[in-house]
């Protein structure tokens, strides 16, 4: 049986006159449940290999299964419902929306695809539960990365991607931030992780 993430000899070249090689020949098993972080400096591919594997890019060439399901082979229609059902991202600018209050930004992710838990229980799991009127704002950055991670887990995704969650926190919260996540991963979901911050 194969892992829940697969990659096997994935390329992913970008340009055409002139060619980069983000990702040669990345072969990559990760199991349910695991927390896996991918450390490399900056322009080493990571968030090309995160893109991949949420769907948001294909390759070049090689195959990706998550799932039992074959990304390589999808059309643009599959991947957009392989993203809304599956797949969790947390980003490092939180990418939460500015005139929505925290409720209100979890509560979106539902008008895309119905969740496992209510927003309120979302924000509960994150510690957030008594900040959930408030705007984005109205937050510090470590808050604001809890809001993104309940947006994110409320739909009980299965693959939680993270691109640098931690990286324009300082050291304590992004601390907190990342015990949030490894308990995050013992729920059952495999979370992938990339930072250039060892
Ligand atoms: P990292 O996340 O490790 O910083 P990236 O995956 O963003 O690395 O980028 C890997 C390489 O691919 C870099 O050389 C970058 O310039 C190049 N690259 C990334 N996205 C594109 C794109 N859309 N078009 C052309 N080159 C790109």
């Amino acid at each position: 049986m194969s892992s829940f993430i697969s990659l096997a000899d994935v390329d992913k070249i970008y340009g055409q006159t002139v060619k980069t090689h983000a990702l040669s020949s990345v072969s990559l098993e990760v199991e349910q449940g695991e927390f896996v972080v991918i450390l490399g400096p900056s322009g080493s591919g990571k968030t090309t290999l995160l893109n991949i594997v949420g769907g948001l890019d294909f390759p070049s060439g090689g195959r990706v299964t998550v799932d039992g399901i074959h990304l390589s082979e999808m059309t643009a229609q599959e991947l957009t419902q392989y993203r809304r059902e599956k797949i969790g991202f947390v980003f490092q600018f939180f990418n939460l929306v500015p005139s929505l209050t925290a409720f209100e930004n979890v509560q979106f992710a539902f008008d895309l695809h119905p969740g496992a838990m209510t927003s309120d229980e979302a924000l509960a799991t994150v510690g957030m539960e008594s900040f959930a009127d408030r705007f984005p704002s109205e937050l510090s950055g470590g808050q604001q990365q809890r809001v993104a991670i309940a947006r994110a887990i409320a739909k009980n995704p299965g693959l939680l991607l993270c691109d640098e969650p931690t990286g324009s926190l300082d050291e304590d919260t992004g601390r907190q931030v990342l015990d949030l996540l490894q308990a995050t991963a013992r729920q059952g979901c495999a979370l992938l992780l990339v930072t250039h911050n060892s």
